[in-house]
Parts: C-alpha cells; sequence; structure tokens
C-alpha cells in the first residue's frame, strides 16, 4: 500500500536535495566549526552559507539569524529574551490560538507572576485587532503572535500588529513556523523585532530552527555556553542539519510559486470536492486569509479520530482537530478558542499538503473519504439527531 502523505504541517519529507547536501558532513567532513584548523573551518565555511541562505528566506541579513534546535527553541528564547530586556514590565500580549510552545510557555510565565493577555479570535479564527490594541499597556514588555496557525491555516494581520506594537515602542516576536515556505514571509515589510522558523516544516530535518533577530534587538541567549552563533546561542552545532536547513531555505524560496498555483489547486481541489460530496461538512477557517496548503474540515456528528484510524487503514496520513487528554477527545484549544460547533469541531481533520503532493493523491482522498464517513455516521448516535435537523 502506498502512503498519501497530507500532514505537513506536522512534519515534512526531508527533500532529496537536501539529505545529499548534508550526508558528508556526518562522514567525510566532520569538522568542528569552531576548530582553528582548516578541517573545521571548512564546516564553519559551510555553516556561513546556510546562514545566507536561511536569512535570503525571510529578508534578513546572515547576521540576524541564531541557529536553533527547533521552533519550540526559537520561541523560548524569543519571549524569555524580550522578558529579560525589559525587567520592570510585567505583561505579554500573544493570541488564544498559538502553538503550545508559545501557549504553554505564557502559562509557566503567568505562574512566575506575568500578566498574559490571550487576544480571542472570532468563529473563522481571525484574530480581534480592537481587543489587541485595547490592551496593549505601559506595562507590556512583548507582543508575541504567529503569522499563521498550524490547525487552520489562518494567516494573522502581523503587518498590523506588528506597527501597532511598534507605534507604543513594544517588541514584536513572531511565530512564522507555519508561515515560512508556505506564503512570501519577508522581516523587511514589518517591524518585527523576532522571528522563529523550524526546519522539519520546510523539507530540512527535524531537530534545527532558526530565530532572527532584528539588527538592534537587545538579546539574551536561552542556551549558555560557548562562544557558538556569536555568543547567543551555546552548544557545538548541529553542523548537518544547519547545512540541511541552509539547502531547504533556498528549495523554499524556488518553491514558493508552485505553492501558491499548484499546491493551491490541489487543496483547493480537495477541500470542494468534499464539500460536494459529504453533506454537514464545513470548512474551520477563513477561507480567504489562508495558507494554501491547509485545510480543516468537520464532518459532523463522527469523531475526527474515528475517521483518522479508517483512512490510516487505507494508507492516507492526515491530523484530526483533537487533543487526546486524559482520555477524553476534547476538541483542540484552537477550534475551542473558534467556538466551531461540538458536532463538527469533534469531527475535524486536517490535511495539509506539500509541493510532494499529486492530484492523483487528491483523488484518491476525495474517493476513499465519503464511503469512510458515511459508514461512521451510521454507527453514530449523534447522526440522526444531525440529520433531524436537516
Ligand atoms: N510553532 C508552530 C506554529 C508550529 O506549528 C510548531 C510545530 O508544529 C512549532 C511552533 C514547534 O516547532 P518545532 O516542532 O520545531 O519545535
Amino acid at each position: 500500500m502506498t502512503t498519501v502523505y497530507v500532514d505537513n504541517n506536522a512534519t515534512t519529507r526531508v527533500a532529496p536535495e537536501v539529505l545529499d547536501e548534508m550526508l558528508p558532513y556526518f562522514s567525510e567532513y566532520y569538522g568542528n566549526p569552531s576548530s582553528v584548523h582548516a578541517f573545521g573551518g571548512n564546516v564553519a565555511k559551510k555553516i556561513r552559507e546556510a546562514r545566507e541562505k536561511t536569512a535570503a528566506l525571510v529578508g534578513a541579513s546572515p547576521e540576524e539569524i541564531i541557529f536553533t534546535s527547533c521552533g519550540t527553541e526559537s520561541d523560548n528564547a524569543a519571549v524569555r529574551s524580550a522578558l529579560k530586556s525589559a525587567p520592570e514590565k510585567k505583561h505579554i500580549i500573544t493570541s488564544a490560538v498559538e502553538h503550545p510552545a508559545v501557549l504553554n510557555l505564557c502559562t509557566a510565565l503567568e505562574k512566575e507572576g506575568y500578566r498574559v493577555t490571550y487576544v480571542p479570535v472570532d468563529t473563522s479564527g481571525n484574530f480581534d485587532f480592537d481587543y489587541f490594541t485595547q490592551s496593549l499597556s505601559d506595562d507590556t514588555a512583548l507582543v508575541t503572535v504567529m503569522w499563521a496557525n498550524n490547525e487552520t491555516g489562518v494567516v494573522f494581520p502581523v503587518k498590523d500588529i506588528a506597527e501597532k506594537a511598534a507605534e507604543k515602542g513594544i517588541p514584536f516576536h513572531t511565530d512564522a513556523v507555519q508561515a515560512v515556505g508556505k506564503i512570501p514571509v519577508d522581516v523587511r515589510e514589518l517591524p518585527v523585532n523576532m522571528l522563529s522558523l523550524s526546519g522539519h516544516k520546510i523539507h530540512a530535518p527535524k531537530g534545527v530552527g532558526a530565530l532572527y533577530v532584528k539588527k538592534g534587538t537587545r538579546f539574551h541567549p536561552f542556551v549558555v555556553g560557548g562562544h557558538q552563533e556569536s555568543g547567543r546561542r551555546g552548544g557545538t552545532e548541529n553542523v548537518a542539519s544547519i547545512i540541511g536547513l541552509g539547502k531547504a531555505s533556498e528549495l523554499a524560496v524556488d518553491h514558493l510559486p508552485r505553492v501558491d498555483t499548484d499546491v493551491r489547486h490541489m487543496r483547493d481541489y480537495l477541500e470542494n470536492t468534499l464539500l460536494e460530496t459529504v453533506s454537514f461538512s464545513s470548512i474551520n477557517g477563513n477561507r480567504e486569509r489562508r495558507l494554501p496548503n491547509t485545510v480543516s474540515i468537520g464532518f459532523d456528528a463522527i469523531e475526527g479520530e474515528s475517521i483518522l484510524m479508517h483512512i490510516d487503514y487505507a494508507g492516507i496520513c492526515a491530523s484530526s482537530g483533537s487533543a487526546c487528554t486524559s482520555g477524553s477527545l476534547e476538541p483542540s484549544h484552537v477550534l475551542r478558542a473558534m467556538e466551531v460547533p461540538f458536532k463538527s469541531a469533534h469531527g475535524s481533520i486536517r490535511f495539509s499538503l506539500s509541493v510532494y503532493n499529486t492530484m492523483e493523491e487528491m483523488k484518491y482522498i476525495a474517493e476513499t473519504l465519503p464511503p469512510i464517513i458515511r459508514k461512521l455516521r451510521m454507527m453514530s448516535p449523534f447522526w440522526d439527531r444531525c440529520n433531524d435537523k436537516a
């Protein structure tokens, strides 16, 4: 059975070109980039090149890029640094639908005495801009708001948010882990101080990420140690993965037009076909302001986890909109924040595509899913009630 992988917001395959570029740095060129000898120096040169490529992906200068171990570390480093830079301020603004990398950090910070405003979203997942502006205060140390949501793909008005924060002299960090490589991300177009990205979302390996820190922004290292990364992140570099991230950044620039056309076309085909063929199905999130590769669909009256299991037997890898907490299948915090009705939030599935998907795969999903939904609904105690409403 072939695998149809449509879970690219969870992680992506390492691009063959990326792997080719990485492999010699495990076996042949294994020097330490900090060494004085030429063997290590050549590795340092390759890291410099990777830094240039990752910087180019987001419109930054190479000196503004710090390599990290993942998107989560980048987020933690950014938030902690901003708080340390303004120790007298005790307020943070974020959104209610951030990734746990930011959300759980904010919860931890509340226990450390910070006050956190979680800006709500509307039923389409749109950021409540008025609520945000009213929340800004003299005590606000940082605004940290994601560029695009991992579950729904909804894109936030980060330029407006950044400009509003800048007007008040408040630093702005954005978690752009899902936006980079899918839509244009250019730090020159908005007053953003720090931006997080992650390698494994853009066809580089897992375990490498980057943090952009705008020149002039005060930065306090999160991982303290050696002088690596110009003293901003200690620890011997994850050389092969950084080189992989450099290559993946270069590929992401090349792939961007195809994501906007081919990938968008496949996503639209999939979502329109499913909406037409499956009754009581609906899209979660603003369809206009969305990443071109993502669709979250709610199928009324069934459990997302059951759908996932059944499509998994058919070789289809996707995600549900549930978080399995203490045995009960609660809808995710994102769908709850959007107040998606219980009956469709529970049966929500996210498909996230990449340039490696094909139209044949979309047709396969569109043929395989409707009979599964029908079968599950026949077994669902909620289905009759759903029909009654029709
Ligand atoms: N931020 C967002 C929006 C994400 O989607 C993810 C991963 O899913 C992360 C942060 C964490 O990235 P990493 O897995 O590299 O730690």
